[in-house]
């Protein structure tokens, strides 16, 4: 099944994104939306945004004007019927999406590839009720899809291989490194992320350190380039906090997945972070953080020594924190949510993180890990439960 022409329902923040990533990829474009006005401000948007990219060399202006020049708008169903594949990005609600599909199919024929790009819904339930369930997937781009490599293709129950290996191939095509995800609660990059702000929080909960030492130790031992609760004020503790309750819920309450009590209050007080001008830090003139010093430490790194040149508290906050993470990833793998290879992309490229979450639990040790586990429940309770796979690797080792 080879696609020429792409549509793209939705022109708002993803949309428009996913649609010039498909006109940069050659692809004649259809960029659909309720009313005109709408589809053509994102296809503004777009033109604009490929200016943009030009002016700061990430692609030529010839290669602008000729994406482009691929770019049409729409705002009846039937005129994405030349498309091979077209990806929904409308509201997150179950029954937008499955009322889309059902109309799309009956404007469109059963030929085209679905994708949903959802990025909490179950995709076997968007597909259950539309005509030819095989030909929906799921194809899940992080925000701003212009500069997020990351493309996950979720297999809900009733996909087909061809739709899979189609979408698979266009996210290729927009230049994006796509992985085959199962289709479970959160996929596989928002799921193995969950510890980060989790276990962070519950830190912060127990008194281990402060919100910006948590960070700073996050930074300079872990390696990763924003630490939980500043990277928490940015996306938004409201947002962070609808994520969470969709975890615990789809994930059957598990305490591991408990939004934290923490985060609960500051909502509660309207303390959604950066957009609010405050979160778990203060924001506006004279809040900048300061540029961390460099201690010429080679993160991440769980060396004692090494980390006592940050806080007194570094070796417990990362050990803690890595446990968390290991112990994730290894439910990830009973569960079959993807390869490990895919795994370890996931987290590189969605998140940035500086190794993948098995790298991660390399580096900690299985045994290391669960006695840490072991530590914390007895101390702390079920949020520590361990998976039996990392206990196992531990009595191996
Ligand atoms: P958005 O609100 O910015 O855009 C949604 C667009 O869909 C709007 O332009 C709206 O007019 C349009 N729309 C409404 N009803 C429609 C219909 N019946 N048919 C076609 N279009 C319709 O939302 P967004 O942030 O772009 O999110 C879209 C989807 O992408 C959601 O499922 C969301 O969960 C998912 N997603 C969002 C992000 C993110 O960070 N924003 C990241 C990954 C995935």
């Amino acid at each position: 099944m080879s696609v020429s022409r792409v549509g793209v329902l939705g022109a708002g923040t993803m949309g428009r994104g996913i649609a010039q990533l498909a006109a940069l990829g050659g692809y004649e474009t259809v960029l659909y939306d309720v009313a005109p006005e709408l589809a053509e401000g994102g296809a503004e948007a777009l033109r604009a945004a490929l200016d943009k990219g030009a002016e700061r060399g990430r692609w030529s202006v010839d290669d602008a004007k000729a994406a482009a020049a691929r770019v049409e708008t729409a705002t009846k169903l039937d005129q994405l019927g030349d498309c091979g594949l077209i990806v929904e990005a409308a509201p997150e609600k179950l029954e937008l999406k499955r009322e889309i599909f059902t109309a799309l199919a009956a404007a469109v024929g059963p030929e085209p590839v679905f994708a949903s790009n959802t990025s909490s819904l179950r995709v076997t339930e968007i597909a259950a009720g539309v005509p030819d369930p095989e030909r929906l997937v799921g194809m899940h781009f992080f925000n701003p899809p212009a500069l997020m490599k990351l493309v996950e293709v979720v297999a809900a129950e009733q996909s087909s291989e061809a739709a899979l290996a189609a979408t698979t191939e266009v996210a290729e095509r927009m230049g994006r490194t796509p992985i085959r995800a199962k289709d479970s609660p959160g996929f596989v990059a928002n799921r193995l992320a969950r510890p980060f702000s989790l276990e962070s929080l519950r830190m912060l909960g127990d008194g281990v350190a402060d919100a910006a030492t948590i960070d700073r130790v996050v930074r300079l031992g872990g390696g990763f380039r924003m630490g939980p609760f500043e990277l928490l004020d940015l996306i938004g503790l409201d947002v962070n906090l609808e994520i969470a309750r969709s975890f615990f819920a789809q994930g059957g309450e598990p305490e591991r997945w408990r939004p934290s009590p923490i985060q609960e209050k500051l909502v509660a007080e309207g303390r959604f972070g950066r957009k609010s001008g405050h979160g778990y830090f203060e924001y506006g003139e004279g809040h900048e953080r300061e540029p961390d010093p460099d201690l010429g430490i080679a993160a991440p790194t769980l060396d004692p020594e090494q980390l006592a040149k940050i806080d007194p508290a570094a070796e417990e906050i990362l050990t803690r924190l890595f446990a968390q993470i290991a112990n994730e990833a290894a439910f990830a793998r009973e569960e079959e949510i993807a390869s490990d290879e895919d795994m370890e992309t996931a987290m590189k490229l969605g998140f940035n993180w500086p190794l993948g979450p098995l790298a991660i639990t390399e580096l900690i040790g299985p045994a290391r890990a669960a006695e840490t586990l072991d530590r914390l429940r007895a101390e702390h309770g079920e949020a520590y439960a361990d998976a039996p796979r990392l206990r196992a690797e531990a009595e191996a080792a």
